[in-house]
């Protein structure tokens, strides 16, 4: 778990404000980055799915966090209060942090093609890929002085990877959107990037059939032969949100300990 404590303290976001969408727990990839955040003097806004408020107060609380707004980023209504409430409290913010996605566990698994059904297929794109053209529109409105928004992706967007099917597809859209997003926002001094995080163990993970084996491969056939750590990923997004990453737009920068570089494994090692 990453721990506030335990990370070096500094002074890259001293001074900026943001918003962090997607802290179901403490294993959250965004719970993680926030840890990075807080350490690093950032003041954060943090959104919840309603029903997790008694779970995620308290890890915010711990952090610091000024505000908390109960957001379901498929009703308009719910998104529209939760930026008034961020604008209310700030103002104006600097960084945004997309790590927010859903599909129905039911098709992450078997066969793609077989078990893919209209109305999950439409539900998973908006609420893991619409959603970020959504918060960035609002974001963006909030940071007349530029800015920078993270999403959260993974290597089923651009490889096949058992049972994650769908998500596999709504990630392709989200990184493609990324990249226009950036185009748009570019002349507002607004940078747009992803991060391809490799498999953790996160309340996400365990709702795909086999998430503990993309864990275990990672781990095995990665170059560096470890699992993604959690630290390396808020260390990349702590990069691409303060001024260090000032020159990187409409990229996806992958944290996964190397895995997607590997097309076999070494010899001896496939199984
Ligand atoms: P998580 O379950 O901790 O976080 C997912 C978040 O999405 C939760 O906070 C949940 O409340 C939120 N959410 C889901 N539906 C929502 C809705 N309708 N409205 C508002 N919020 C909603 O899991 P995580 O693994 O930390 O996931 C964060 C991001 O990282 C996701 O985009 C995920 O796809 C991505 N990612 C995860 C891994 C991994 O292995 N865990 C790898 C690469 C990318």
């Amino acid at each position: 778990m990453a721990d506030e404590m335990t990370l070096p303290k500094g002074e890259l976001m001293r001074g900026k404000r943001g918003l962090v969408m997607g802290v179901a727990n403490h294993n959250s990839i965004a719970y993680a980055i926030a840890a990075q955040l807080a350490a690093q003097g950032a003041e954060m806004a943090w959104t919840y799915l309603p029903d997790m408020e008694r779970r995620v107060r308290p890890l915010g609380e711990a952090l610091g966090v000024k505000l908390f707004a109960p957001c379901q980023v498929t009703e308009d209504a719910s998104m529209e209060s939760a930026f008034a409430q961020v604008e209310q409290a700030f103002g104006a913010i600097d960084f945004l942090v997309h790590a927010i996605a859903f599909s129905d566990k039911n098709e992450l698994k078997g066969s793609f093609v077989e078990n893919t059904t209209r109305e999950n297929f439409l539900r998973s794109m908006d609420i893991s890929a619409f959603s970020f053209v959504d918060a960035a529109r609002r974001a963006a409105k909030l940071m007349p002085n530029g800015g920078s928004l993270i999403t959260l992706t993974y290597l089923g967007s651009e490889r096949t990877i058992p049972n994650y099917n769908v998500m596999g597809v709504a990630k392709a859209a989200l990184e493609a959107a990324t990249r226009y997003i950036a185009r748009d926002l570019g002349p507002k001094k607004i940078r747009v990037n992803a991060i391809s995080a490799g498999a953790v163990r996160t309340l996400s993970l365990a709702g795909i059939s086999g998430g503990r084996t993309m864990i275990a491969k990672g781990r095995q056939w990665a170059p560096l032969r470890e699992d993604t750590a959690p630290e390396g990923v808020a260390g990349c997004a702590l990069w691409l949100l303060s001024d260090l990453g000032r020159s990187t737009t409409g990229e996806v920068v992958h944290v996964d300990a190397g895995f997607h570089i590997m097309g076999l494994p070494e010899e001896g090692e496939e199984g």
